[in-house]
């Protein structure tokens, strides 16, 4: 039981099959107190291409798309790496800016030679993650979060997926790949957005009443 809502404790179905995402969306939404299950456990939901044009475009696409095939809430964050000196490139297209079916590794490597004969002071750029909770009777949760970093000049760390090895954190002196998990999830673009989403929570799960399974 959910004793904060007295109702079950319901299912919430995150619109990835990025492995990296599940887990950082998982625990950075257990004080939800809600069963989080990733797409893995929906294979018959095929690919959802993200056509929007902006982080909280994409988002809606995906919660939408997912909520209409589950009948479930769905839960989607878009993010991206801006680079100030690419003029906010990659954004919305960091997942594939090596090409379709592009790797992390080649994504990093198009990154540093993109950036060959930047300086340091130039090299500032952000993580940013739009996350949005779509509820089948139509109502939207939003939220946004950023984290301002700048592009390393050699990968460091294993942890984490994606950009982490490149992007450094001044603050902590760390790339984000060099972060244990609770330390990059309290930093995180999708750290601060979940904070804001969990803190409009109550509300917006309450009246899904009719929604829970
Ligand atoms: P999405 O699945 O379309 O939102 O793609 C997000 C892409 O942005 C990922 O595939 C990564 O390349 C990058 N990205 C987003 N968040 C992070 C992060 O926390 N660490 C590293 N890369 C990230």
């Amino acid at each position: 039981m959910d004793e904060r809502h007295g109702t079950g404790p319901g299912r919430v179905v995150l619109a990835t099959r990025n492995a990296g995402k599940i887990r950082e969306l998982q625990a950075l939404l257990a004080p939800l107190g809600v069963d989080v299950l990733g797409l893995t456990a929906y294979p018959g939901i095929g690919e959802i291409p993200e056509t929007g044009e902006t982080f909280l475009e994409n988002a809606r696409i995906k919660a939408r798309a997912v909520c209409a095939a589950t009948g479930l809430v769905s839960l989607a964050d878009d993010s991206g790496l801006c680079v100030d000196a690419l003029s906010g490139a990659p954004g919305v297209y960091s997942a594939r800016f090596s090409g379709e079916g592009a790797t992390d590794e080649a994504n990093n490597a198009k990154l540093l030679a993109a950036l060959a004969h930047v300086p340091a002071a130039g090299r500032t750029c952000r993580f940013v993650s739009v996350v949005v909770a779509a509820c089948p009777d139509g109502r939207e949760l939003a939220a946004e979060g950023a984290w301002e970093g700048r592009v390393a000049f050699e990968p460091a760390g294993e942890g984490g997926f994606g950009y982490d090895p490149l992007f450094f954190d001044p603050t902590a002196g760390k790339t984000a790949a060099q972060l244990v998990p609770e330390e990059k999830n309290a930093r995180s673009h999708r750290g601060k957005a979940l904070a804001k989403l969990v803190a409009a929570w109550p509300g917006f799960w309450d009246g899904a009443e009719g929604e829970k399974r």
